[in-house]
């Protein structure tokens, strides 16, 4: 079999505080339906990024409702991961040369895990395009496919600017699917031939040690630790270290910010992923882009910076800022307005959705606007908390998990 994610519990009642009751008396009443069925969610990995934050709360608050859920990741291999890692970025519009030997490695990998994968389930859920052409290898199974297994593509990316080879490549595997689901309507190819095209931004997790509640003095210590200075303002960026999250950029304008705001600190942490082998190149690139300023902070899971640091993080921030240049949704984005902070963000994918410009946050396009806002910001706290608490309301009504898991329940029970 597939490799199986261990995971926390979850209640659905410790989420009425945070979600309301009438929240969780309609995910109650659409989970009846499906009580008993067998669900599997597959990624590519376990850890790092927005798919595995969300299926750490996701699965766990299915078994809450009764549902026998479980994830299972890919065995994969560095050279999988670099090919599908490739084929992630040309999705998002990279030019890549998607031979017929990269090909053959994904295709033969695919292969091998279709044959672990166990039968029985009611629905699969299959995350992003790593995991995409399993359905290809098992549509002639009736255990596994057909009437007895609804099947969905989750794509969590942008395809609007797709590379036409490589979606080409992958379009009839989606296809295979009873359902696809999409962060925003305008990702997905009007090539694309789906009876079934649905569109749920995903969400954040309230009660996640990434997102509960922690004592101010407690931040200021996680913080300190790190050799950041918490009584001057810190500008801060979590995200993964990959080019379309624009590490430099984010430099290049807090350099424009620290003429106006010398005592201004900056604080990039990104985490490693397993199936991101390029991230250490861009880090590299980002640590050049430093060249040695002390008041810069680059930070990674090496540094034991884990989720209770990163929500730290998120809280001692003056301002948040995810100056992507391309983003599916954008989790780090919610994890900030949620902690009453401001977001300045790339004019990008997502995070059009939760930032709506001068109210929650600002929208940007290049790195000057992205400094000029950061500077507003930081020159007028009160309006930045104002604006901080204005994006927590915002998220707690399109952005927490018992959204999704309401819209999840509602397309399963109409699949059945
Ligand atoms: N994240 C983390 N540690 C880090 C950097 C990021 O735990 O050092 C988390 C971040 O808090 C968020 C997720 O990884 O929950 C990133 O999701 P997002 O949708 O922002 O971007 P993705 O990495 O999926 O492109």
């Amino acid at each position: 079999m597939l490799e199986r994610v261990p995971l926390l519990e979850k209640e659905l009642e410790q989420y009425g505080n945070v979600a309301g009751a009438d929240t969780l008396a309609e995910i109650r009443e659409a989970a009846q339906p499906l009580r008993g069925a067998r669900v599997l969610h597959i990624s590519a990995t376990a850890y790092g990024g927005g798919v595995a934050e969300l299926l750490a709360t996701h699965v766990p608050l299915l078994r809450s409702v009764g549902v026998e859920a479980e994830w299972q990741v890919l065995h994969g291999s560095d050279e999988f991961f670099a090919i599908t890692k490739q084929v992630h970025n040309a999705l998002q519009g990279a030019d890549i040369d998607w031979t017929p030997p990269m090909q053959r490695t994904y295709l033969e990998r695919i292969l091998d895990n279709a044959l672990l994968l166990e039968d029985g389930w009611d629905f699969v859920v299959v995350h992003d395009p790593q995991p995409l052409a399993l359905l290809h290898f098992l549509r002639d199974n009736p255990a596994l496919a057909g009437e007895s297994t609804r099947w969905i593509w989750r794509c969590h990316i942008d395809l609007t600017v797709a590379n036409p080879t490589v979606w080409e490549f992958f379009r009839p595997f989606v296809e295979l699917h009873d359902a696809s689901v999409w962060t925003m309507p305008e990702f997905v190819p009007a090539s694309l031939k789906m009876d079934r095209v649905e569109h749920y931004p995903p969400c954040i997790d309230p009660l996640s040690v990434k997102n509960l509640d922690l004592a101010h003095p407690f931040c200021v210590e996680l913080t300190r630790q790190y050799g950041i200075d918490t009584k001057r303002p810190i500008v801060c960026q979590i995200s993964r270290y990959d080019p379309w999250k624009d590490p430099v950029g984010v430099i290049e304008a807090f350099r424009i910010v620290r003429d106006h705001v010398p005592d201004a600190q900056l604080l990039l942490a990104g985490s490693m992923a397993t199936d991101d082998p390029d991230g250490f190149r861009v880090w590299e690139e980002t640590e050049e882009a430093r060249a040695g300023d002390r008041d810069i902070h680059l930070l990674s899971n090496l540094h034991q910076v884990g989720s209770v640091q990163i929500n730290a993080f998120q809280r001692i921030a003056a301002v948040m800022v995810q100056k992507s240049l391309r983003e599916g949704f954008g989790l780090t984005v919610s994890e900030a307005l949620w902690k009453g902070r401001p977001v300045v963000g790339g004019r990008a994918g997502g995070i059009k959705l939760q930032v709506i410009d001068g109210y929650n946050g600002f929208l940007v396009d290049s790195i000057e606007a992205c400094a000029r806002r950061v500077i507003d910001l930081l020159a007028d706290p009160v309006g930045a908390d104002a604006m901080g608490s204005q994006g927590r309301e915002r998220v707690r009504e399109h952005f927490l998990a018992t959204r999704e898991l309401l819209d999840w329940l509602r397309l399963l029970g109409g699949l059945r």
